[in-house]
């Protein structure tokens, strides 16, 4: 991995939360400052319940925040949205769009992704943009088909490589305890990367792509440690300190090594 992309672990707490669970992220924050994170960038995305009051637990220390979804517009009369612009002044640095859940929950199509990846970077946030193909897709050998046609239709053109992250996230590995070959991600991630080149001439070498799906401490080592995988978007394993700061801890060695 060359030195400019800092590998980046990120945690996606989904629609779990509440005011108690503060002390779960002052003991990511804790294990993050204590150095048992390694060296990855650490990013946590709670409800946004929980944003400006995590945020504000966590000023000045080595954990950033994100969003898991923002509305289209900046304000205005779109009940229940929260902007890209909410979320920054909540204290997030960058936001999830794109995710699996919510096309498939709430029937997010690519244009729409499209807007909100640009409404995150009107608003200063980098962007996470999740990419991945389903069982069915896989088994009919259209898995990178898929993947490239969502990256194609829901990057905006003139998105800024430096604020830019990819997560390719099969969706049949997300919460299911199974995971791809790690020949199957190092194959996409390589694929994701070219297509990136394709669409970002130049600037393929920034953008951070990270793997999602069944990440745990168990199989971080492997799956982080693949070409072109620099890092990781984890759902429910980010909920517990002691795992999440494991997997992020793999770092620890490997940046040691190409550093030293
Ligand atoms: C996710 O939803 O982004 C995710 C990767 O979930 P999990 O780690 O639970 O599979």
């Amino acid at each position: 991995m060359p030195d400019r992309r800092r590998p980046l672990v990120a945690g996606n707490w989904k629609m779990n939360g509440l005011g108690a669970s503060l002390a779960e992220i002052a003991a990511i924050r804790d294990g993050v400052a204590a150095g048992r994170a390694g060296s990855a960038e650490i990013v946590l995305c709670p409800p946004a319940t929980l944003l400006m009051a995590a945020a504000e637990l966590c000023e000045g220390g080595p954990i950033g925040f994100g969003g898991q979804d923002c509305g289209v517009e900046a304000s205005g009369a779109h009940t229940g949205d929260i902007s890209a612009e909410m979320l920054k002044d909540a204290g997030a640095a960058y936001v999830i769009v794109g995710h699996s859940e919510r096309r498939a929950d709430h029937g997010e199509t690519d244009s729409l992704v499209r807007a909100k990846a640009a409404a995150g970077l009107r608003a200063g946030l980098s962007v996470i943009l999740c990419v991945g193909e389903t069982r069915a897709e896989r088994e009919a050998g259209e898995a990178m088909s898929k993947v490239s046609g969502q990256l194609a239709q829901s990057l905006p053109a003139d998105v800024p490589a430096t604020r830019l992250v990819i997560a390719y996230e099969p969706v049949w590995a997300i919460g299911s305890g199974v995971t791809p070959t790690p020949q199957d991600v190092a194959a996409m991630h390589g694929f994701l990367r070219e297509r990136l080149e394709h669409q970002l001439p130049g600037k393929a070498a920034i953008v951070r792509i990270l793997y999602g799906g069944s990440v745990k401490p168990a199989n971080a080592a492997e799956l982080l440690g693949l070409p072109d995988v620099d890092g990781a978007l984890v759902g429910g394993a980010s909920l517990k300190a002691t795992e999440f700061l494991q997997i992020a801890h793999v770092y620890q060695a490997s940046e040691v090594t190409s550093s030293g």
